[in-house]
């Protein structure tokens, strides 16, 4: 008999988790108290700028990195895959990443050395950056991109084509301590029966299992994009001071982000809006004047060092935890996928779990 498994959270931890349960076999339901592929209240799936990459690697821990290293390299073949089989095109783009100064320098270069990252110091002026053009900035050629609401949409076809059984509008309720999770309840009262369980419910996820004994240190990070059209787009990701513009193909340019915390508050504000744009202004002045055609949030599952937890509960069993990718939970999520699937389906993984155990 296949294994049933409920998934907690619709976002793209959760998909890629029930993408790689398919795989093995098993019987998956994605509980999503909105709707998958869409943003209601502060999801960070759709919200996300979708840069492949963690903005400066070598601030990070080596755990991170692991992860979106794994991860990174997988993209391309990925939305070819869910393009081919349904239709929906991601819009995948190798854009390259054009790092501004000021950065660490010699940090960056020996990151990029010692993880195979193609990187040339190059002049902001040769990527027709006119604003700075002086700076001595660092290109990174190989760095892509994803349209995070198209890559869901991707995703959300494949998983129904594959027989995820898709509860949306449905949302579970804390829970309780106990031995062994067979049943978890809704709040409309519902009571859902698996064999396995999964929490992949980002920013909320702390609130879920806090009357555990799970020692998650998870909170919301809000973040805010502008989205402009300007005449003459970027042709590549520009990155200064944590500070990025995203080119899309279609001629949009992204700007943001920025790294909030207030809480499960998701409403976008006037001060950060001409925060960015005055960001914008300066690395692209033919923006001013111009308007801004959409300004959205998310929030981010926040967690120290930017590391997940990705782990058995610690007590409760039939439990998995796989939540708090934080800033690049896009980036993370296959590597992040395949490593919860194995420790659910008592395989060997082929990353070290302990970095992202759960005490
Ligand atoms: C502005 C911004 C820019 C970003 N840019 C990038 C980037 O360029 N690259 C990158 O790699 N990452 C980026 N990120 C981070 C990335 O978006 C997140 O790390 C990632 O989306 C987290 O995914 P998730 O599935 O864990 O969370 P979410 O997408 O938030 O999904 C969690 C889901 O759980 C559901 N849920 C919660 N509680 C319950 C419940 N009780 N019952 C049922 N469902 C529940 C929620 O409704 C939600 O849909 C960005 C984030 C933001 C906000």
């Amino acid at each position: 008999m296949a294994k049933k498994v409920v998934i907690v959270g619709g976002g793209i931890v959760g998909c890629m988790t029930a993408m790689e349960l398919v795989k093995r076999g098993c019987k998956v339901t994605i509980v999503e108290r909105n709707q998958v592929a869409s943003q209601t209240s502060g999801e960070s799936s759709w919200a996300g700028g979708g840069i492949i990459f963690p903005l400066l690697p070598w601030q990070y821990v080596d755990a991170v990195n692991v992860l979106t290293n794994n991860s990174a390299n997988t993209y391309r073949e990925l939305s070819e895959r869910l393009q081919h089989e349904t239709g929906v095109d991601s819009n995948f783009e190798q854009s390259g990443f054009l790092l501004l100064p000021s950065f660490d320098v010699a940090a960056a270069v020996a990151w990029c050395d010692n993880n195979q990252v193609l990187a040339e110091p190059v002049k902001a002026s040769a990527f027709a950056v006119q604003s700075l053009s002086g700076e001595d900035a660092l290109w990174l050629p190989t760095v892509c991109q994803i349209r995070p609401p198209y890559f869901m949409q991707a995703m959300r076809h494949w998983l129904v084509q594959n027989n995820v059984t898709m509860l949306e509008n449905t949302e579970l309720v804390p829970l309780q301590q106990t031995d062994v999770l067979n049943t978890w309840q809704t709040l409309k009262g519902d009571i859902l029966t698996a064999d396995q369980f999964v929490v992949t419910s980002g920013a909320w996820s702390f609130e879920l299992l806090k009357k555990t004994s799970a020692q998650l240190n998870i909170k919301p990070m809000r973040g805010q994009i502008l989205l402009y059209k300007p005449q003459k787009n970027l042709k590549q990701i520009v990155y200064r001071e944590g500070f990025y513009m995203i080119p899309r193909r279609d001629g949009y340019l992204l700007a943001g982000s920025t790294l909030e915390d207030v809480g499960f508050e998701a409403a976008v504000t006037r001060e950060v809006r001409d925060e960015i744009s005055a960001k914008a202004q300066a690395i692209m002045p033919e923006l001013e004047g111009m308007p801004i055609i959409k300004h959205w949030s998310g929030l981010r599952p926040g967690t120290p060092e930017n590391l997940p937890t990705i782990s058995a509960h610690p007590s409760i069993g039939n439990l998995y935890l796989n939540t708090g990718h934080f800033r690049y939970g896009l980036t993370m999520a296959p590597a992040s996928a395949k490593l919860i699937v194995a420790l659910m389906l008592g395989e060997q993984p082929a990353l070290d779990a302990s970095p992202y155990a759960c005490h």
